[in-house]
């Protein structure tokens, strides 16, 4: 058993956030790689907030997570309603997932006033909704919103809220600062009483960013015995986030000894791939994780960093999965590379020659802007050409592109041709579309299905534009992701070029030509 446990909440508070946008499937790759990193709880969404929510939970079922648990989130019963006749709470039991989580009210201003009920009927909500969710068998979590604002003005009132909580069976009670203006100190000292009250049953914390201690105020609950951290990665969420678990995680771990995952070196990379997958950019000085939390700069702190790497470091970077900016070790950043090609079979050993020349070609591509945490299937690739476990099954002649307004009302057309390659014989393929990426995807499948009929599985899930700015900083370049799947997996690859077509084409190729080098080799197999 975890002295803490995580409970993410990325794919619901996390998507309150601004430019924070997550697809059906977004969330899905999101919740897989949140599991396969051990974090112990997965929010999932609000069924009775919106039918998205529902269908994810449908679909999340079929994850065959191994070790989270999933949990939907929504409200206590509505106030003077039976809990069994609650709309609301019906979805929740319909989501079929082993975790509940609910919210209700502490504040007393917030029943009196929001609410417009009476203290006793406030507290049977939250009773009733807890013991008739412990009576489906779910693990119930409640979520005791504004508890510091609702303590600090009644501390009787505030605590028999959570009473009423563990009453009616509440697994855990967590203690929300909602409006995120709670200080550390104030944090630890009403958590202590928290626990004196109440000390039967765990309780955790979820804590907002608002005063730049959404992190902090985590930490203090901890100290003061607290059970669960509610947070998301990088920090996503309403106004300025939510508790950033990309900085908690390591904090716990590496400086309290308090273990709550077992292997912290994928850190950056899943911080990385929520970036990429929601298209925001990286934060360049994001502790732990950020490209400059362990970057020296100037003459003094290079040398001493090179003589003795702790004179001017917190951790070692690699312990996060971050590497020192300006030496460049030659085994840092190896082991995604290292895990990956064990997974293809063909193990590479660290420090190889081999294995050099595939860091060395993918940090080249990444000063080219290109990023491989949410495309590794273009990394695959990159893998098996280097070795020469590779074939390529067809040469690009040339595409081109256009696109035609019509002036008497028809709808714009794109037309793409491609003319291709394979072996000797050449196909010369032209197709419409929707938009050009479209049309040239059509054709390039149409001119290939000949040669390889099974493409047909094929189909491309998800198209990513974003603009990046390389090291070169005279042009911008584009970056493009797409996800293809072949109904039974998925796969991500990435293309970069200064023009968006060449960019998505060479991630559209990448995405076709991985399934095919995998339909080859577990031929050989
Ligand atoms: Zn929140």
């Amino acid at each position: 058993m975890k002295s803490v446990s995580l409970y993410d909440t990325t794919l619901r508070d996390g998507t309150q956030g601004e430019g924070f946008q997550l697809s059906m499937l977004d969330k899905l790759r999101i919740a897989q790689r949140l599991d396969a990193f051990g974090v112990d709880y997965i929010e999932g969404g609000w069924p009775g907030s919106n039918p998205k929510d529902i269908e994810f939970f449908q679909e999340a079922a079929k994850l065959d997570l191994k070790h989270a648990r999933l949990a939907a989130f929504g409200s206590t019963r509505r106030a003077n309603v039976a809990v069994e006749d609650d709309g609301q709470v019906k979805l929740l039991l319909e989501a079929n997932t082993p975790v509940v989580t609910i919210f209700g009210k502490s504040w007393e201003l917030q029943v009196t006033e929001v609410l417009r009920t009476t203290v006793e009927e406030n507290q049977a909500m939250i009773r009733d909704t807890c013991r008739h969710l412990k009576e489906h068998g779910r693990e119930v979590v409640y979520d005791a919103e504004h508890f510091f604002d609702g303590f600090k003005d009644s501390p009787e009132h505030a605590l028999a809220t959570l009473q009423a909580a563990a009453d009616g069976g509440a697994d855990c009670v967590v203690l929300c600062d909602t409006n995120g203006g709670t200080l550390p100190s104030e944090v630890m000292q009403i958590c202590m009483q928290v626990k004196e009250r109440i000390p039967d049953t765990p309780f955790g914390i979820h804590t907002h960013n608002d005063c730049e201690l959404g992190v902090a105020n985590a930490i203090a609950a901890v100290k003061a015995g607290g059970a669960q951290i509610q947070g998301t990665i990088n920090g996503y969420g309403e106004r300025t986030g939510n508790c950033n678990l990309t900085s908690v995680i390591p904090i716990l771990q590496l400086k309290m000894g308090i273990e709550v995952v077992p292997n912290l070196e994928g850190l950056q990379s899943l911080s990385h791939f929520v970036d990429d997958i929601s298209n925001n950019p990286h934060f360049a000085r994001a502790p732990f994780v950020g490209r400059t939390a362990f970057a020296h700069k100037g003459g003094m702190h290079v040398n001493a960093v090179q003589k003795l790497a702790r004179s001017y470091e917190h951790i070692e970077p690699g312990k996060v999965g971050n590497s020192q900016q300006i030496l460049v070790s030659e085994l840092s950043g190896q082991s995604n590379i290292l895990i990956k090609a064990e997974q293809l079979g063909v193990p590479l050993e660290k420090g190889s020659d081999e294995a050099k020349a595939i860091l060395a070609r993918v940090k080249e591509l990444e000063n080219e802007g290109y990023s491989f945490e949410a495309a590794g299937g273009s990394l695959e690739l990159l893998i098996l050409r280097q070795l020469e476990r590779y074939e390529k099954p067809f040469e690009l002649k040339e595409f081109h592109t256009s696109y035609r307004l019509y002036r008497d009302g028809h709808q714009p057309v794109c037309e793409a041709t491609v003319k291709i390659f394979v072996g000797d014989e050449a196909e010369y393929i032209v197709d419409e579309g929707h938009g050009v990426v479209n049309a040239l995807d059509r054709a390039l499948r149409k001119a290939l299905i000949r040669f390889y009929p099974e493409i047909e599985e094929v189909s491309l899930l998800d198209y990513k534009v974003r603009i990046v700015d390389g090291h070169d900083a005279t042009a911008a370049k584009t970056r493009v992701l797409v996800v293809s799947g072949d109904g039974e997996s998925s796969w991500g690859t990435v293309g970069v070029s200064e023009n968006v077509i060449e960019a998505s084409w060479i991630a559209i190729v990448d995405g076709i030509d991985l399934f095919l080098q995998r339909k080859r080799r577990a031929g050989q197999a």
